[in-house]
């Protein structure tokens, strides 16, 4: 079987079953077998309804599984350490999102590779660029170091009111 190289984004900021964010992002990372790399912590400010502080990292995972696979897997394993479905931004024990393959473009009925959002989110483009800056987006031709670069401008451009 080829095995294919994934990176994945987790995020929490809620405690769980394994403590505080901190631990559900390292017991995350633990359930998911042998990874390749693991970014450090991010501490990031809420995004959406949630008023809690997030923690995110970002790791690389080598894998036979194709996405679905994986990403069945990667719900298991959010439906084990107890998150429950509701609100989609709202305050959560444990997010695995898939952000890019090697494999280039996914799309099925219940998942998008690379993911939807993940061009516009520091909270998935700052772990991200620690580890694989030259890993190229197939959808814009940006690689990770590049997408940040633009993600940074934007979060600097002065607010209008
Ligand atoms: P967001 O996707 O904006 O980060 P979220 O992670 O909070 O929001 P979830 O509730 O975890 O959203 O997932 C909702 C659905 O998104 C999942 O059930 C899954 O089928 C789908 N999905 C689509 N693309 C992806 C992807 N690349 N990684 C993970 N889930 C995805
Ligand atoms: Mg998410
Ligand atoms: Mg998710």
């Amino acid at each position: 079987m080829p095995v294919t190289r994934y990176a994945i984004a987790i995020g929490s900021n809620r405690p769980g079953r394994h403590g505080p964010p901190e631990a559900m992002v390292r017991a995350a990372i633990a359930a998911l077998g042998p990874v390749v790399a693991v970014s450090r912590f991010f501490a990031t400010a809420p995004v959406g309804p949630s008023s809690r502080r997030f923690v995110n990292a970002t790791l690389i995972l080598d894998s036979a599984e194709s996405p679905r696979a994986l990403l069945d897997r990667l719900k298991r394993i959010e439906r084990d350490f107890g998150r429950r479905p509701g609100r989609r931004w709202g305050a959560r024990v444990i997010d695995l999102d898939i952000v890019l393959w090697s494999g280039g473009v996914w799309t099925d009925s219940a998942l998008t590779v690379p993911h939807r959002a993940f061009r516009a989110r520091r909270f998935v483009l700052d772990p991200m660029a620690t580890l694989v800056p030259a890993w190229r987006d197939p959808v814009t031709g940006l690689t990770v170091r590049q997408l940040l670069a633009r993600a940074r401008a934007v979060d600097r451009r002065p607010r209008r009111s």
